[in-house]
């Protein structure tokens, strides 16, 4: 009886012991977590706006007709300006 008892501790040390590492484990794992989420944040692209040299309409560079001596919204005005 006495070392059915001793038995009994012995199983209940041990299951005690391994849910306290287990629950260690997981608060670890836990903790390591928000470090491979920490992404830098992108920045957002920024668009040069610029203004028309005949109506001063604005828009963006992209948009916007630059292969000539100015800046221009469209062929009609680039053709106004440049001849
Ligand atoms: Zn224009």
């Amino acid at each position: 009886m006495k070392y059915l008892l001793i038995f009994g501790l012995t199983i209940a040390v041990i299951w005690l012991w391994q849910g306290k590492r287990r629950s260690a484990l997981t608060e670890k794992a836990r903790q390591q977590k928000p470090k491979t989420q920490g992404r830098p944040r992108q920045l957002p692209t920024t668009t040069e706006i610029v203004a028309c040299d005949v109506c001063s309409v604005h828009l963006p560079r992209t948009e916007a007709l630059t292969n000539g001596r100015g800046v221009y919204c469209s062929e009609a005005h680039r053709r106004q300006a440049e001849g």
